[in-house]
C-alpha cells in the first residue's frame, strides 16, 4: 500500500485548464482572452526597457547572492510604501507603516491572512461577489470562513453600490473585508471616489478590518490616482493591510514581486507587528528571492529608470484603453445593437463583457476565441491584429 493511496485528485484550476486547451488548439486564428496578463500589440508579454536596464546593471555588478533579510530589501519596501502613500507621507514619517517584500501579491495576501487568523480567530472574511477566485481559496486555506458582499450588478453592468453598502453594514465587527483598491478583477468595475468615501466610512463605523488588494496600480487612471483609495482609508486613521503586486505593472509575473504593507497606530506597534510577520515568513519560505526584488527596487529608486518605467506603464494603460474604445466601435460596425458602452467605464485589464456561458462556449468552439465562462475577457490580450476578428465573432454569437 502506498502512503498516498487515499490522496484524491484535486480539481483543475479553471483558468489554467483553459490555457492548456488553448495551447492544444491548432487553429491559426486562435485568440486567448482568458489569461490575466498584459500583452503588447504583437500579442507578447513585454520585457520592459526599465526592467532590462536594471537587469543589465545588476548583472554587471556581479553581486553575490546572499540571503535577503526576512522582510526583504529595505529600498524595495520603501519604494512600495511610496507608491501606496506618496512621497511625503506623514504616516511613513511617524513610523506607522511597515512593509515586507513578498512572493507576489498572492504571497502578500497569504502572509496577511496567516497573521490575521492568529490575531482574530473569531473573525470571518468577506470578499466581493464576484472576486478573483484565489481570494476565497487563500483565506479559507488560512482557516477563515469566507462570505461575500454584493458588488456587481449584471443588469446595469455596473456596481451594486447600495447592495454593497448594505452588505458591509451588516457584517459583524472585526470582519476582514477584502477590497480591490483599483481595477477590480474580474469585473473591471470600480466604485467612484465618492462611493469609496462612503464605503470607508462604513468600514470605520462598523470597525471592520480593511485588507486592500492592489494588483493593478497604474492600469486604471495612473500610479498616483490608483492609490487614492489606499490614501483615503489611511487618512481616516484606519489600521489596515494592503497587498501590492508588481507582477503586472513591471511585467515580471514569474519573478514573484509583491509586498505586504500594514498601517498601525504607532511606531512601537509597528515594531511588534513586524516582528510577528517576520516570524510567519521565517517559518514559511524564510526570506524572499533576490532577482526580481533587486530589479524593482532599482527601478523605483533610480530617477531615470523610474521615469522610463512610468512612461512604459502609461503606454500599457493607454493601449488597453484604446482597445476598449475600438472594441465598442467595432461591435457597432458589425451590427451589434446592444449597448456595450459600459466597457468604456471599466478599468484595468479585464471586462465582465456580459457574454453568457453559452456564448463563451460558442466563441471557443466556432471561432477559437477563449474567454472565461463568467464572461470575463482580458482586454489587454486584444491587439490591432485580432480585434476585428474578435468583434466580428462576438457579433455572431450574440
Ligand atoms: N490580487 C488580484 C486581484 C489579482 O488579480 C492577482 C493576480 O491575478 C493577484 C492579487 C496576485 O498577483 P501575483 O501574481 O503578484 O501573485
Amino acid at each position: 500500500n502506498s502512503l498516498f493511496d487515499s490522496v484524491e485528485l484535486a480539481p483543475r484550476d479553471p483558468i489554467l485548464g483553459l490555457n492548456e486547451q488553448y495551447n492544444a488548439d491548432t487553429r491559426s486564428n486562435k485568440v486567448n482572452l482568458g489569461i490575466g496578463v498584459y500583452c503588447d500589440d504583437q500579442g507578447r508579454i513585454p520585457l520592459l526597457k526599465a526592467v532590462r536596464q536594471a537587469e543589465i546593471a545588476q548583472t554587471e555588478a556581479a553581486a553575490a547572492r546572499g540571503y535577503l533579510p526576512i522582510d526583504g530589501i529595505p529600498g524595495y519596501n520603501k519604494g512600495a510604501q511610496t507608491l501606496l502613500l506618496g512621497k511625503n507621507s506623514a504616516l511613513v514619517a511617524e513610523g506607522r507603516v511597515l512593509t515586507a517584500q513578498t512572493l507576489g501579491g498572492t504571497g502578500a495576501l497569504k502572509v496577511g491572512a496567516d497573521f490575521l487568523r492568529r490575531l482574530l480567530p473569531g473573525s470571518k472574511v468577506a470578499i466581493s461577489n464576484p472576486s478573483w477566485e484565489n481570494h476565497r481559496a487563500i483565506f479559507e486555506n488560512a482557516g477563515f470562513t469566507v462570505d461575500t458582499y454584493a458588488y456587481h450588478n449584471a443588469a446595469t453592468h455596473g456596481l451594486d453600490f447600495e447592495g454593497m453598502l448594505a452588505a458591509l453594514d451588516k457584517l459583524p465587527t472585526q470582519t476582514v473585508v477584502v477590497l480591490h483598491a483599483c481595477c477590480h478583477n474580474p469585473t473591471g468595475v470600480d466604485p467612484t471616489l465618492d462611493q469609496w468615501r462612503k464605503i470607508a466610512n462604513v468600514v470605520k463605523e462598523k470597525q471592520l478590518v480593511p485588507f486592500l488588494d492592489i494588483a493593478y496600480q497604474g492600469f486604471g487612471e495612473g500610479l498616483e490616482e490608483d492609490a487614492s483609495v489606499v490614501r483615503l482609508f489611511a487618512e481616516l486613521g484606519l489600521t489596515m493591510l494592503v497587498s501590492s503586486s508588481f507582477s503586472k505593472s513591471f511585467s515580471l509575473y514569474g519573478e514573484r514581486v509583491g509586498a505586504l504593507t500594514l498601517i498601525s497606530a504607532s511606531r512601537e506597534e509597528s515594531t511588534r507587528v513586524l516582528s510577528q510577520l517576520k516570524r510567519l515568513i521565517r517559518t514559511n519560505y524564510s526570506n524572499p528571492p533576490t532577482h526580481g526584488g533587486t530589479v524593482v527596487s532599482m527601478v523605483l529608486n533610480t530617477p531615470e529608470l523610474y521615469a522610463l518605467w512610468t512612461q512604459e506603464l502609461t503606454s500599457m494603460r493607454e493601449r488597453i484603453r484604446a482597445m476598449r474604445i475600438q472594441l465598442v466601435e467595432k461591435l457597432k460596425t458589425h451590427g451589434v445593437k446592444q449597448n456595450f458602452d459600459f466597457v468604456l467605464a471599466q478599468r484595468g485589464m479585464f471586462s465582465y463583457s456580459g457574454l453568457t456561458s453559452a456564448q463563451v462556449d460558442r466563441l471557443r468552439e466556432e471561432h477559437a476565441i477563449y474567454a472565461i465562462n463568467s464572461g470575463r475577457i482580458c482586454v489587454a490580450a486584444l491587439n490591432s491584429r485580432n480585434i476585428d476578428y474578435v468583434a466580428e465573432a462576438i457579433a455572431k454569437v450574440l
